[in-house]
């Protein structure tokens, strides 16, 4: 059962699992409304260790240092899903601890997640749960043009395969170190659309307007709000999700991401916290992703999610740098001489291909010219996707 807590009033420490960029934006959100932020992260420099008010850094499964964050904090969150769920447990003996490790765990496994869909009745693609080499000589032909996936630990595309016979499954499922993986049928999807829910620890909901995602190499490269499709459509998404949030019981804020099928949606997967396709919500709606974890774990009501602007998000990876027409220097004066485009780095000391360094959010009165506004930031950071 769902059991509303006190507010916690400004001055309280909140605590954060992970040292990411998602942790850097939930502390400023925090500090903005007046709390005061403890990082817990292996890595004592990372993007929100640089934000936070101060940092244990030390391993998420460290006993020592479970321990003194929860002597510490009034209430905790994480930024990654693959925090150790005995560690969100361990917290939740005795701290609001948002998501609990319920949740967590489903997200954390493809083959959980999934069946959970399917379970309560949510819309999801075809798929099966692969362990043996027999449940891919025995997945039914319908799953064939198909994606496999790693069952943990994947992200942006990586631990994935298309495979578009049974055969080249298990030569991917081989490549793939047999480790447990499902099976899906590839979605002839016209568009891939994400909804941002949050649910409070009294049972509300909120939902943010429906995003719209464009990926390149596997790693989303735009988002695009309002998504472009019908009203009708984009209530159902919005629908499926209240859902989902609701039948994990869960707290906090989740992103579900979802393809467009026709006059369909099919739930691709989640993530329990706040995701890189929300980032628009900071300067886009009346409440950020940020601020509502914030708002959630300190247990005050939930915030307006209304969009005022419609926004792009253009997301900068490490390519940039070695693109740039000055070797290792993108153009930011010029970018940021844009009206109504918002730069945010993220503190990465070294920019990588294809790792986040940040993001850039270009908002304006129609969508049209926010999309236009999107592409000039992509032509100045010479991104080519
Ligand atoms: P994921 O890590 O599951 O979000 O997958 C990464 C990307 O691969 C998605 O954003 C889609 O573009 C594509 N993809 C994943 N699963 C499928 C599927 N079953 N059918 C078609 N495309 C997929």
């Amino acid at each position: 059962m769902t059991v509303s807590q006190a507010a916690l009033p400004p001055g309280s420490w909140l605590g954060c699992l992970g040292g990411g960029q998602l942790g850097r934006m939930f502390a400023h959100a925090a500090q903005a409304m007046g709390y005061h932020v403890l990082v817990l992260d292996p890595d004592a420099n990372g993007p929100a260790a640089q934000a936070a008010d101060d940092v244990i850094a030390a391993p998420y499964d460290d006993h020592a240092a479970i321990a003194a964050l929860a002597a510490r904090v009034a209430a905790v969150t994480t930024e990654f899903e693959n925090v150790p769920a005995a560690t969100l447990d361990a917290l939740a003996a005795t701290l609001p601890t948002r998501p609990a490790a319920t949740a967590v765990r489903i997200a954390q496994d493809r083959r959980r997640e999934k069946t959970f869909f399917r379970d309560h009745g949510l819309p999801v693609g075809a798929f099966a749960v692969v362990e043996r080499a027999e449940d891919l000589r025995d997945a039914p032909a319908a799953l064939f043009p198909g994606v496999l996936k790693t069952a943990t630990l994947g992200y942006d595309g990586k631990g994935q395969a298309r495979v578009s016979t049974r055969e080249a499954a298990l030569l991917a499922w081989m490549s793939l170190k047999q480790v447990p993986c499902v099976l899906e049928a590839l979605v002839p999807f016209r568009a891939e659309i994400s909804v941002l829910a949050a649910r409070a620890s009294d049972g509300r909901t909120a939902v943010w307007p429906v995003q719209e995602n464009q990926h390149a190499g596997g790693i989303l490269d735009l988002t695009i709000v309002p998504a472009r499709i019908d009203a009708a459509l984009a209530a159902r998404a919005q629908q499926v999700a209240t859902a989902l949030v609701t039948a994990l019981d869960y707290v906090g804020v989740l992103c579900v991401e979802m393809f467009v099928l026709g006059d369909e949606v099919l739930l691709n997967e989640i993530a329990p916290r706040p995701h890189n396709s929300g980032h628009y919500t900071i300067e886009a709606c009346v409440t950020s992703q940020f601020e509502q974890q914030a708002r959630i774990l300190a247990g005050v009501p939930l915030g307006d999610t209304r969009l005022l602007e419609p926004a792009v998000m253009v997301n900068v990876l490490g390519d940039v740098w070695f693109d740039a027409a000055t070797p290792m220097q993108p153009a930011w004066a010029e970018l940021q001489a844009l009206s109504g485009a918002h730069l945010h780095l993220y503190g990465k000391a070294e920019p990588r291909r294809a790792r986040k360094m940040g993001h850039v959010t270009c908002t304006a009165p129609t969508l049209d010219a926010a999309l236009a506004l999107g592409q000039r930031a992509k032509a100045i950071l010479r991104i080519t996707a």
